[in-house]
């Protein structure tokens, strides 16, 4: 197949600069689209009506297409064949374009219409890119740049046009034929084919631009809007999978009556449509009106989803249609601004998630994925800033930086101006850009010009800056002039993006900031008593309404002193609340460990609650670690010494207390008990690895691993009668409903779960594990009791007859599966190894194929990401398979590939043995002509 992959050798990949950005010399007032569809291949007939714009009459007409994809059958201009002499296809270009020379064009400037017709094999198309099939349906994926594997067309989010879009089929294998827009016709053709005709009268770029021809069944309902006009809104899923659907509907029009809530947008066409599809690269894509999702993110039942994946589901259902506003009315004027509907985006996202359940826990889960995952990022080879200065291949950069980085800074508007300033915000920014493609400075401009009188200037710094700050804060009581202060400094790291050496300029950081009294636990006021004592600065501080305890420092220098005035005895700070910054915190003099005691029991602010239990496990861990293995020692210490070396720490015994203090606060429910499970569930392997770098990983995971046994076993009667209370509260239940309460109880269950399987000392604990996987009346239940055996050390026999049963119950369900893959992705030490136990499940045809991206991710992503001990055996081995998997997927769909490359692209976390395999499989993969997008992230990670 020769559209399999790329045949530009690696090495002539360009790199493509913002700053080289220039508009498009043409505007396509309007495109239709007709579709042939057909067995063996797909015709697609394209009429744009264009004209040069008065600057650039005379300019060559380039269009974007794949010529090893398409065969390009005619092309026209106002109906007349263009001669071959006119019409090239320029060489050089990594995906052919198609230069029209200007003399087939009108000289003077006039309105032209251009005809191309194409064909190809969708059928064959692995990449999942552009029109395929999944399932035997036709569905496209054109973000970023799929709709170059269509047709000739300039293929840029700055081209807007409105899509007319015709697609014939056969009637009875594709009864059902979608596009963007309105349904304006329909009829039946000759020979059992029909026709549908789709026009959106919604200027768009080609990147929104979907179709979808296929056997699906449908559920309906409709929503009523702000001004009374009905939407219909339907969801499409195969038959089998239809009655699924019901959750992801319901978030939907929570979804449009948030959005007409909070910040005044209303749906704009009568119809919306969702179609879930099982081979899909990315989690959804916002097509306008018809959103197409992979289906683990829309079907849902108690049998078949989690709790985590209902609260999956109702993320995405929103983040899909807020896009509407944010990315389709208003979209990107090139792809270096994708943080520009990304990031503000996912902040709509989070927010909306917030205001459907626990605001503080969903901040905290958000933070720990961001340190965790993007912090990393952040720290590696393929760090770049929010809006990236070049790239190679965009998909590359569908990154945690542009998506979760791009929110914070969203975020931090929001702090900064307020939620009433913020919206005046946004409003100013659609009624100026409504129709446009714009960048982040116009998005800045809009925040700024709605808000005169608030300088937020170096915000924008946080766009081209890339690397995480560190803010140091170094606090000082003076008990004779009764004043406490805080000195802010903010380092910026050095990155490999800006040269390594360029200085790097202050961003604005807000900091929000109480102090505790050390007596009483209570805030004190801190609305009127701050003001900024450094000479010169340029910082400032802004109360917050309606929270006297708090203020938010506005750091907007390289370094400031806030001071306090009249603070009679000497407070805790609270510093960072609610993580008020993408930053790292260094506090000085460090807290102790009773200071971070006191907080844990004390701050009014939920998130510095749970950061000081973090913190204290973190520093546990971090000292047992260095105590056990240094750098150049081969020989991990026994599991005992790890375990020795955490009980033997002077804070462990307070820190045990506590936490069964927050266990029995837990089983009586006084409480939020998600954020218990929050609290409680202590840094894992990554984010460790993180802070000691280079560290040998293994011996950091024997210290986690005996960290969670000497916890589960130390708590252990008060883990036990929380589990007990959990149980019996469940059982008395009537239905089942994902609601705040019955989630939190099962996810406190289920953490209970887990650590009486990290306990492990005896065959009752494996026996109630695999009594809970034989009773579990829903999927949360069994994943929990599933992964509680996965972890404990003596249960093989339970644990694989569980497995096995899972296996056979759901080996026809390919979202279900996924679960089960990475379950066993997840294996902690069962079997001859981790590796065999993954490699037998991919050679099992019954479970596993590589043409679905989900169960690639979920195994393979799973083992990369997840499984210490086997990604990260001595031997090397777990590099090798990884490094296998990702060659023999690159072959076929290099998205999918790249998406699970990142593990390599942070050898330097690890230590010197490590490292030298780790960059012995990058040589291997970059000699073996991999795709543009691998070669990209390769070649960047070695430098
Ligand atoms: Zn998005």
């Amino acid at each position: 197949d020769s559209h399999a992959s790329d045949k530009m050798a690696s090495s002539e990949v360009t790199e493509i600069h913002l700053k080289d950005y220039a508009a498009y010399p043409y505007d396509v007032e309007n495109v239709t689209l007709e579709f042939d569809l057909e067995e063996e291949f797909t015709v697609v007939t394209a009429t744009s009506v264009m004209r040069a714009k008065p600057s650039s009459i005379g300019a060559p007409l380039v269009l974007d297409g794949r010529q090893s994809f398409m065969e390009l059958l005619a092309i026209y201009i106002d109906d007349k064949p263009v001669p071959s002499r006119l019409c090239a296809f320029n060489p050089n270009a990594e995906d052919t374009r198609l230069v029209v020379d200007p003399a087939a064009l009108p000289a003077d400037g006039a309105k032209f219409t251009l005809g191309v017709v194409t064909k190809f094999k969708p059928q064959d198309n692995l990449e999942l890119s552009g029109l395929y099939k999944s399932s035997g349906n036709f569905c496209t994926q054109c973000e970023a740049e799929g709709f170059r594997l269509i047709t000739y067309y300039p293929d840029r989010p700055d081209v807007m046009s409105v899509f007319t879009t015709k697609i014939r089929a056969d009637k009875t294998k594709y009864p059902v034929l979608l596009s963007n827009g309105n349904l304006v016709g329909s009829c039946d053709l000759a020979g059992g084919r029909h026709m549908a005709v789709w026009v959106d009268p919604w200027r768009k770029p080609c990147y929104l631009f979907a179709l979808v021809a296929g056997d699906l069944a449908v559920v309906e309902s409709a929503f009523t809007t702000c001004t009374g006009k009905t939407v219909d809104l339907r969801i499409y899923a195969e038959q089998k999978n239809i009655g699924r659907c019901d959750f992801a509907m319901e978030s939907l029009k929570r979804a449009m009556k948030w959005d007409e809530e909070r910040f005044g947008l209303e749906y704009d066409l009568d119809l919306f449509n969702i179609v879930a599809v099982d081979d899909f690269n990315m989690g959804a894509m916002e097509n306008k009106s018809l959103n197409i999702f992979n289906s683990r993110l829309v079907l849902a039942t108690p049998q078949t989803a989690t709790d985590m994946d209902y609260s999956a589901i109702e993320g995405v259902v929103a983040h899909e249609y807020f896009h509407n506003w944010t990315g389709n009315r208003v979209t990107c004027r090139d792809w270096f601004q994708l943080s520009l509907k990304e990031g503000l985006t996912v902040f709509r996202d989070q927010e909306f998630s917030s205001d459907m359940g626990s605001r503080s826990v969903k901040r905290i889960g958000d933070v720990r994925y961001l340190r965790d995952a993007q912090f990393a990022e952040d720290a590696s080879p393929m760090a770049h800033p929010v809006r990236p200065a070049s790239y190679m291949k965009i998909d590359n950069f569908y990154t945690l930086t542009v998506y979760e980085k791009g929110a914070e800074v969203i975020r931090m508007y929001h702090t900064l101006l307020g939620e009433e300033g913020f919206r005046k915000g946004t409003d100013l920014y659609f009624e100026r850009h409504d129709g446009q493609a714009v960048t982040t400075d116009d998005f800045f401009q809009a925040m700024s010009d709605a808000n005169p009188g608030c300088d937020i200037g170096k915000l924008k710094n946080w766009y081209s800056q890339a690397g995480t700050p560190t803010v140091t804060c170094e606090r000082a009581y003076d008990a004779g002039a009764k004043t406490y202060s805080l000195t802010l400094t903010q380092v910026l790291p050095k990155t490999p993006d800006n040269g390594g050496d360029r200085p790097k300029v202050a961003q604005l950081i807000p900091v929000k900031v109480g102090l505790v009294d050390a007596k009483t636990g209570k805030d004190l006021d801190v609305s009127g008593n701050v003001s900024v004592t450094s000479a010169g600065s340029t910082s400032t501080c802004v109360p917050v309404p309606g929270d006297a305890g708090s203020v938010v420092l506005r750091l907007n220098d390289m370094s400031a002193t806030f001071t306090f005035a009249g603070v009679e005895s000497e407070p805790v700070p609270s510093v960072l609340r609610g993580f008020s910054a993408p930053v790292k915190l260094a506090v000085t003099p460090a807290l102790t460990a009773d200071e971070l005691l006191f907080q844990l029991a004390h701050d009014s602010d939920p998130f510095n609650r749970w950061e000081a239990a973090q913190k204290m496990a973190r520093e546990i861990m971090c000292r047992a670690i260095r105590s056990t293995w240094h750098e150049g020692k081969t020989e991990l210490a026994s599991d005992d010494d790890a375990a020795e070396a955490v009980t033997a720490d002077a804070a462990w015994g307070k820190f045990v207390d506590a936490c069964k203090g927050i266990f029995r606060d837990a089983a009586s429910d006084v409480v939020d008990r998600a954020w218990v499970e929050e609290a409680l569930s202590f840094p894992g392997v990554g984010s460790l690895v993180q802070e000691l770098k280079p560290v040998d990983p293994l011996a950091v995971h024997k210290v986690v691993k005996q960290f969670s046994k000497r916890f589960a076993l130390a708590c252990s009667d008060e883990i036990e009668a929380c589990y007990a209370t959990c149980k019996a509260e469940a059982a008395a239940l009537g239905e089942y409903l994902v609601d705040e309460t019955q989630t939190a109880r099962r996810s406190l269950m289920g953490y209970c779960m887990a650590l009486m399987g990290a306990a492990g000392h005896g065959g009752e604990e494996a026996s109630e594990l695999a009594a809970a996987a034989a009773a579990a009346r829903n999927m949360t239940e069994t994943v929990a009791a599933l992964g509680a055996l996965n972890r404990h050390p003596t249960a093989k026999a339970a644990r694989d007859a569980a497995f096995d049963a899972f296996k056979q119950k759901w080996r026809d369900d390919n979202n279900v599966i996924c679960t089960y893959l990475s379950l066993v992705a997840g294996n902690s030490g069962y079997g001859a190894s981790p590796l065999e136990e993954v490699k037998a499940t991919m050679a099992d045809e019954s479970v596993y194929s590589h043409k679905i991206p989900n169960k690639f991710y979920s195994l393979v992503g799973g083992f990369a990401r997840g499984n210490t001990p086997g990604f990260h055996a001595a031997d090397g081995s777990g590099y090798v398979f990884l490094a296998d998997c990702l060659l023999a997927m690159d072959k076929t769909n290099a998205i999918a590939a790249s998406r699970l490359a990142k593990p390599f692209t942070e050898w330097r976390l690890y230590d010197a043995p490590r490292q030298a395999l780790m960059k012995g499989e990058i040589d291997r993969i970059l000699k073996a002509e991999p795709s543009p997008n691998m070669f990209e992230i390769m070649t960047k990670s070695l430098a």
